[in-house]
């Protein structure tokens, strides 16, 4: 391809860390804070049901899809107030949730991947998610850091990567995606016309019934190689 490469954006979750992980821990800490401070919720709602509960507010609100961090209070608000806390309560919970889920350990290539990506080109990120890049402690490396809530729209749909072309003042050739998801990361940045990089950690299939990615990868430092190579 002709058209030089100006910025990478990245995927954040299981593309930088093991998203399975933090979630997990996250959710399992709320549990922890909810038992010892307003046991009446976690006595009510099991985990699953809590979860169950998140699946019928997307169903039934599915303009509100892209922001999981209004479904998650949402739904820890209907609790409180099923048992008779306040709304007071979701949102203490809910601030538990995402400092839980904002510490976490980026996989140990990240660092010095970004260190050398960053001296090349403009980094990006774009999110369904609602990790913090400030409060993990990488925000520095990122010009834009983005997610699904900011830009109103969930991946694979094309505006939140023409949302986050805007931001970078690219054009989408310029910008190649880097993520773990075949179809919302690979076939949402190749319909906006970005280029792609699969980041295939766990040795995944490529999924027959799509194009392949223009970079295949299966960490950062081989996306090191791969773009020092273009
Ligand atoms: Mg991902």
């Amino acid at each position: 391809m002709s058209v030089a490469i100006r910025a990478v954006c990245f995927d954040l979750d299981n593309t930088l860390w093991d998203s399975d992980v933090v979630i997990g821990r996250a959710e399992l800490r709320l549990r922890d804070w909810l038992e010892r401070h307003y046991p009446l919720l976690p006595q009510a709602y099991s985990v699953a049901e809590m979860r169950a509960e998140r699946l019928r507010l997307i169903q039934a609100e599915p303009q509100a899809a892209h922001d999981l961090s209004y479904v998650r209070r949402e739904c820890l608000a209907r609790h409180a107030a099923a048992v008779g806390y306040g709304r007071d309560v979701a949102e203490q919970a809910f601030e538990v949730f995402l400092t839980a889920r904002n510490e976490l350990e980026l996989f140990a290539d990240v660092r010095s991947a970004l260190a050398r990506l960053g001296q090349r080109y403009t980094l990006a990120s774009l999110t369904n998610g609602n990790a913090d890049l400030v409060r993990i402690g990488i925000g520095d490396w990122f010009a834009v850091s983005l997610t699904a809530a900011d830009v109103g729209a969930a991946k694979p749909h094309a505006h939140a990567f023409e949302r986050t072309l805007q931001a970078l003042a690219l054009d989408a050739p310029e910008v190649v995606y880097v993520g773990d998801d075949p179809h919302l990361d690979i076939a949402g940045a190749r319909a906006a016309g970005l280029r792609t990089a699969w980041m295939n950690r766990k040795s995944a299939d490529w999924p027959e019934e799509l194009s392949p990615a223009d970079y295949v990868v299966t960490g950062c430092h081989e996306l090191v190689s791969v773009l020092n190579a273009v």
